[in-house]
Formats: structure tokens, sequence, C-alpha cells
């Protein structure tokens, strides 16, 4: 990021913040830039550097809005949300194109993300007409005994860069349905499709202030909205350091906070697999996004007697693989989202030759011809890793894949396991009895049986365990979850004191005292 003096630029144009319904300049005067991963010469635009008293006007004007929008019925906050999904799809070409140009990930990969968040509209839309509660009998005559949810508040979305349209979308869509106002601080590396999603949601009539949109960076905009006293719900996506910091100033406030953090994920290939197709898998899983989704598949763990064959298949179709912007048809593999992350990933080979893995192919960065004035890495599988190295271990967060062989499943059962990290995994087998052990004994939060890593649902939960996350869940109902606190309401027509656990035991009994 880098700081420009506020101002109209001939080159792009410059956006503003989103504040109780007005479009506003940031108070701190100062500007970044967001530029195309693929080409750093194309600007995509400049945007406000927001600093810790842009958030408090924020989180401020949605305290303001929240009691007009808890009481507005929830089939109504629903309707919006529909209202919204319709939009995005209706414009769902033109925010796919503005994803690719701001971070990088192919036009096909970029669709699929904004209709992830069209599914999550529908989806939490639909919630507007459930939300279940419980009704239960109770244990005492003439006595009716239920279960609602009521919305928590204020809520903080801090995002990541990888998924910019579909996880603000998780996010604010349940937040917003179950009655909660939104203040979104999105990653630095994705101001523009932060700015066009707020637009939509604006267009689809949210009223104002009940989604609001600051940019700028983690440090400034993003601890002041985790550390604010007037924001009572915090959802985190991103990396597990940061995400512990976010878990300690939050827990100082006994703030709600659901964290999905950081994955080392693994494919286990089986003797009896169908190769053809765990090959298929193996590279969507570790290449697509350039290897920069949270579920990327960063290990392949081998049995010995179809490891050398299913080394040579992956070597050949990855070295094959074509790089470049992600708006040419002919890509295969985008740029990684900035020069920082092309040098984590560089480094990162480095630590495996170190430590005796053996790069089959890639390794480098790609400089050639019309990738000059990206950051374009290429390909890589390691062989010849062990489970506790470090490129075993540690998120790489790009295109480097580890092979680890092993002699039998319980050998990879141990290495799938062998992390800090549990958010997804998977196993090619043809055996029905191994497939239904991996579901059991894979310790993460989604499992995959003959299919990669990647390619979670909307309505079913997301998430990890481990270093993961904290316990919540996106999507699915499990969603709800984090953005409402159960009421337990007792209404009582006996026209009588009645004592629960008390008069309602048989003579004789004794019921102890609550
Ligand atoms: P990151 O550096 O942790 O940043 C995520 C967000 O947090 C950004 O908006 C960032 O702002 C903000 N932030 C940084 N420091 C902060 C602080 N001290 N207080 C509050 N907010 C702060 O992660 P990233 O590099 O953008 O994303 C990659 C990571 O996300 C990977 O570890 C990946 O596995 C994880 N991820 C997880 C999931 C999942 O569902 N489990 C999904 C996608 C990604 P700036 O952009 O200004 O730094
Ligand atoms: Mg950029």
């Amino acid at each position: 990021m880098t700081d420009l003096p506020l101002g109209p630029s001939a080159e792009a144009p410059t956006h503003l913040h989103l504040v109780g319904g007005d479009w506003v300049p940031s108070g701190s005067g100062r500007a970044f830039e967001s530029r195309n991963p693929a080409d750093r010469r194309d600007l995509v635009g400049l945007f406000q550097a927001g600093d810790a008293a842009d958030a408090a006007r924020a989180i401020a004007a949605a305290g303001e809005a929240l009691p007009a929008w808890q009481a507005t019925p929830a089939p109504r906050r629903g309707e919006i949300l529909y209202r919204f999904g319709a939009l995005l799809a209706e414009r769902k070409e033109e925010v796919a194109r503005a994803m690719t140009r701001e971070m990088g990930k192919v036009l096909p990969e970029a669709r699929g993300d904004v209709q992830e968040g069209i599914d999550i509209a529908f989806l939490m839309a639909g919630e507007g007409r459930r939300m279940f509660g419980d009704t239960v009998p109770s244990e005492l005559p003439d006595k009716w005994a239920m279960s609602v949810r009521v919305p928590i508040g204020v809520a903080g979305i801090v995002t990541p860069w990888n998924f910019p349209v579909a996880i603000p979308c998780w996010k604010m869509m349940p937040a917003l349905v179950t009655g909660n106002t939104v203040v979104f601080k999105p990653a630095t590396d994705t101001p523009y499709c932060a700015t066009l999603l707020v637009r939509i949601m604006e267009e689809a009539g949210f009223p104002p202030g009940t989604v609001n949109l600051v940019t700028g960076s983690g440090a400034e905009v993003g601890d002041a909205i985790v550390g604010s006293a007037d924001v009572d719900v915090v959802s985190f996506t991103g990396s597990t350091a940061v995400g512990k910091r976010i878990a300690e100033a939050a827990g100082r406030r006994l703030k709600r906070l659901s964290l999905e953090l950081g994955g080392k994920n693994a494919i286990v290939v089986l003797g009896d697999a169908d190769l053809e197709l765990a090959v298929d898998g193996i590279l969507w899983s570790a290449f697509g996004t350039t290897g920069q989704r949270c579920t990327a598949a960063s290990r392949v763990i081998v049995e010995r007697s179809v490891h050398d064959g299913l080394v040579g298949m992956l070597v050949e179709r990855a070295r094959s693989m074509r790089l470049g912007s992600g708006l040419d048809p002919t890509t295969d593999v985008g740029p990684l989202i900035n020069e920082t992350a092309l040098e984590k990933v560089a480094s990162y080979v480095e630590i495996g030759r170190s430590e005796g893995a053996e790069v089959a192919c890639g390794g480098t960065p790609v400089r050639d011809g019309d990738l000059a004035h990206g950051s374009f890495f290429a390909p890589t599988i390691l062989t010849g890793v062990r489970p506790m190295h470090r490129v075993a271990q540690e998120e790489i967060f790009g295109p480097v894949l580890s092979v680890i062989e092993v002699e039998d499943y319980e050998e990879a059962v141990a290495a799938v396991n062998g992390t800090r990290y549990g958010l997804s995994s998977s196993i090619f087998t043809r055996d029905v009895n191994r497939a239904f052990r991996a579901m059991r004994d894979f310790r993460t939060g989604i499992v995959y049986v003959n299919a990669g890593t990647i390619g979670a649902e909307t309505h079913l939960p997301f998430g990890g365990v481990k270093e993961t996350g904290n316990g919540h869940r996106e999507a699915g109902h499990a969603a709800l979850d984090t953005y409402t606190e159960w009421k337990a309401v007792y209404v009582d027509f006996s026209g009588r004191l009645q004592r629960a656990q008390i008069d309602n035991q048989p003579d004789g009994a004794d019921p102890g005292q609550r």
C-alpha cells in the first residue's frame, strides 16, 4: 500500500467510504492504490486510507441504524437480500471481471466467487422466513416454552483478498438477515471489489447505516473495529497469526468472535484410486486461484505403490499449465496477489530444498514477455517431503504442492492429522470401507471423497478445527449462530404460581432445588 495525497487522479477514479448512507472521504486525507497483480502498470483505483476515527464514525452510524433495522420484520429484511442476490446475478460478469483485474484469479473462478455471493444471498434471504427456534412442551401444565434468535448488534466484518465477494457475502448476508448492522473492512488488496459489492447492496435497498464500508489497513481500521466497545460481534477471515491477535482483543471485551483462519489441506491417494481422476482433483485444488485458497491442497499423501506413477502424471500436467492474465481465456494459472507473496513462496521453495525435498517442476518466478509486470510463479511440485518438514506444516499460500510418500492408510491418516490446522481434506479410493474410515478419521471441518479439497457449497457449514478457527462456522444454518443470541421465552397461562422442577414432581419425590 502506497500512501498518496488525496485528490482526483487523471489515471483512475478515487473511491470513498460509505458511512450512514453517505459516500465520504476519510478524515486522514490519505489514499492508497489498488493495482492489477497481472500487470502492475494497470491502476484499478484510489481508495481512502481510513483510520480509527473513520472506523468510529462508521460504528456510530451502524449503531444508529440498529433499532429500525431490528424492528423490520425478518421476512422484509430477507426481501432486500433477494433483491441484492438478483442484482448481483445481473451484474455477475462485470463484478467477476473487476475481480480478475484487481486480484488476479482466472475469470471462470472469479465468476464462481460472485456466484457464491449470489447463492448465500438467496439462502439467507430464505432465512428471513425460517430462522427456526425450538417450541417444546413445558414440564408444567398451561405453560408455553420456546426459543427465538435475536440479533447481537453491530457486526464488524474483516475479510481477506482471496475471495473478495464470496467471503464478505458469507458474513454480511447472515448478519443482516438476522437484524444486525454492519461495518465492513475489506482487505487492502481488494478495495474495488468491496466498493462494487457495497454499491450493489445500496442499490438493493439496504437502509442507510445498515451497511458501512471503511477501507484502510488492518492495523488502523481493523484494529479499531475489533477493539471498539460498540462493536458487538466480529467475523474475521484471514491468517492464523492475525486471528490470534484479534481473539485476544475480542476476548478482553467478551465479544462474540468468529474466526476462519489458515489451512494445510491434504489429499490422500490410495493404491486403488482412479489416478486420472486424482490428478484432475489435485491440480485443481493445488493450483486453482494460484494456490491462494484457504482450502487449497498443499499436500498430497500417496501410497507407495502408486507414488511414482502419480508424480509423473502430476509433473507432466503441471508443466503444461499456462501462466498469464486471468482475463485471457487460455490462462490456467493467474498471478500471486503481490510481490511480498511471491517472495514468500520463493523462500518456501528454498526451505523445502534445504530440508531435502526435490523440486520436480517449477520453483521459480516467471517474468518473461507479457508476464514481466506481474507476480507470476510457476506451478511447483516438491517430492521427497516428510510430514514434519516445514513445507508440509506451514501455510505457503501459493502454487506449491508437497508430495509425501506413505506406506499405508494408517500412516496417511497420521500425516493428514499431523498439522496445527484442520480445514479441508480429501481421499481418492475405490474402497468404500476406507472412504468411510477417512470420513471418520480425518480431523478437518470438511472432508471430500473422490474430489479435491475445494468446492464447498453454501448450504452446508464451512470452517475448520484446531488452529483453523474457534469453533464457529460460516454458511448453512450454522452461520446464524455467529450473529444471533438465543432467547428462551416461557409463557405461563395457568393463572397461578408454578415452580419449575418443584411443582412437577410426583408426591414424595425429592426434586432438589434450582
Ligand atoms: P490477513 O493478513 O490475516 O488479513 C486478513 C484481513 O485482516 C485483512 O482485511 C487485513 O487487512 C486485516 N488485518 C490485518 N491485521 C489486522 C489487525 N491487527 N487487526 C484487524 N484486522 C487486521 O490474511 P490475508 O493474507 O489477507 O489472507 C490470507 C489468509 O486468509 C490465509 O491464511 C488463508 O488461509 C486465510 N483464509 C482463510 C479462509 C477460511 O475460511 N478458513 C478463507 C480465506 C482465507 P489488510 O488487508 O489491510 O492487511
Ligand atoms: Mg491489487
